[in-house]
């Protein structure tokens, strides 16, 4: 989309991705919001646990879910006795995670799911009209024209809680697309930025699960060793802001300390750096539009002394150019990538593919399933089984 022709609709779901649907502003004072979390147990469900524990009269958790592991959820309850609780894996799990997303004292649910699962109770707790607080990027990159419609035809507001994204939405600070020039993503680079490119062949999953900056998942770990993180940020900024992917640049900043930044159309930069600590962009989408003090461990910019970047290797990480094909080709290719990334991931992890083989899986099955263009959601899941069928295929 051109600057300078934006649609009607292209500024309604900027409102919603700046958080502008129910005309609050920066500034205006802050509520105890009663959240649930999908995804309790796992790595930013730990991290948002912290933000509850550290401001109780912001933040009540009424719901927490996990897929498998009951003793760790058991464990979480005991300090949260009030929170409702559900075991996701099983039969009839999706019904479970629809009926916490969407229990009448929620105000806000923060997806944090890996991988989709987590789409449809999202879409569930947008209609029952809860704000919804994004961890979950694949379900953006599935599905991000259909959650942001949903949410701007509900007036709900969608909160980014991946740091690129939070950055970025504390950057626009409610100004909406058309002020942007560009978005610029930061990216660590990963434990092989400078493995050299005939080396990645011999990647095992114990190396490809250092992550040299962030403790997080195994799923986001791998995907920011192959640089299929970025390349899924790259889609869920395009839907979360609605600036086209022409827009949307990558820069390697070994660092994370500079989360991303915004450049206007003036040419003025903003940024957001910080600590490379989850609880910051989870306090930010919970407070929103309120900022409260925390006791995070200021930047002392002395000490660091400098902060670098530096252009990231396409070539020899060809997640970003698959993006950017999957992307500016719209429709279902996106959910094709993730379904082909995530099974692609999950046979690499087992020990059954050879990490360059991650990209040659994506880009395989992108090459094999055809252009469906604004896919309604029953197309788009149907595109995901397929996708995730063909991968199966070639792993196996
Ligand atoms: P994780 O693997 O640590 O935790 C995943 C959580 O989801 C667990 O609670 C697990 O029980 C639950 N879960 C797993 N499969 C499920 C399924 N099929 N149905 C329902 N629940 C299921 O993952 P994470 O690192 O916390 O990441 C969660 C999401 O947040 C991912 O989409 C990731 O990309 C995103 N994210 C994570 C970080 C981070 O620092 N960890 C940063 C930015 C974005
Ligand atoms: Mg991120």
């Amino acid at each position: 989309m051109c600057l300078g022709h934006w649609s009607v609709s292209a500024i309604e779901s900027a409102k919603v991705a700046a958080g502008i649907a129910q005309g609050l502003k920066f500034g205006q004072s802050p509520e105890m919001r009663n959240v649930v979390i999908l995804g309790a147990t796992g790595s930013i469900g730990r991290s948002a646990r912290t933000v509850a524990r550290s401001m109780p009269d912001r933040m009540r958790i009424v719901g927490m879910s996990a897929h498998n592991n009951a003793e760790a959820l058991a464990e979480a309850s005991i300090e949260f006795p009030e929170a409702r609780t559900i075991v996701s894996g099983g039969e009839g799990g999706q019904e479970r995670l629809v009926e916490l997303a969407t229990m009448p004292e929620a105000d806000l649910v923060l997806v944090a799911i890996v991988g989709t699962a987590g789409l449809q109770p999202a879409l569930a707790a947008i209609e029952a009209g809860k704000d919804l607080a994004v961890a979950s990027k694949e379900i953006l990159v599935m599905a991000g024209e259909i959650v942001m419609d949903a949410a701007r035809q509900k007036g709900v507001n969608i909160l980014p809680v991946d740091s690129e994204h939070s950055a970025i939405f504390q950057c626009l600070g409610g100004r909406d697309a058309g002020s942007v020039r560009r978005l610029v993503l930061t990216c660590s680079g990963g434990p092989f930025r400078q493995t050299p490119a005939e080396q990645l062949a011999s990647v095992t999953p114990d190396m490809a699960l250092r992550h040299p900056t962030w403790s997080m998942g195994r799923k986001i770990t791998i995907d920011s060793a192959t640089l299929f993180n970025k390349a899924l940020e790259m889609i869920e900024a395009r839907w979360l802001f609605d600036v086209g992917l022409e827009r949307i640049d990558v820069v390697v900043h070994p660092q994370s300390i500079v989360h991303s930044m915004v450049e206007f159309v003036d040419h003025s930069i903003l940024a957001q750096l910080g600590e490379s600590d989850m609880c910051l962009p989870i306090q930010c989408a919970v407070t929103w539009p309120a900022r409260l003090p925390n006791s995070m461990r200021p930047l002392d910019f002395a000490s660091m002394g400098r902060l670098d970047f530096e252009s990231p290797r396409c070539e020899d990480f060809p997640a970003l150019d698959l993006a950017r094909c999957a992307g500016e080709g719209g429709g279902a290719m996106p959910a094709v990538l993730n379904a082909a990334n995530e099974v692609a991931v999950e046979a690499f992890l087992a020990g059954r593919l050879p990490f360059p083989g991650i990209w040659r899986v994506v880009a395989d099955v992108m090459d094999a399933c055809p252009h469906v263009d604004h896919p309604s959601l029953e197309e788009l899941l149907a595109v995901d089984a397929d996708a995730r069928r063909l991968a199966e295929g070639l792993v196996g």
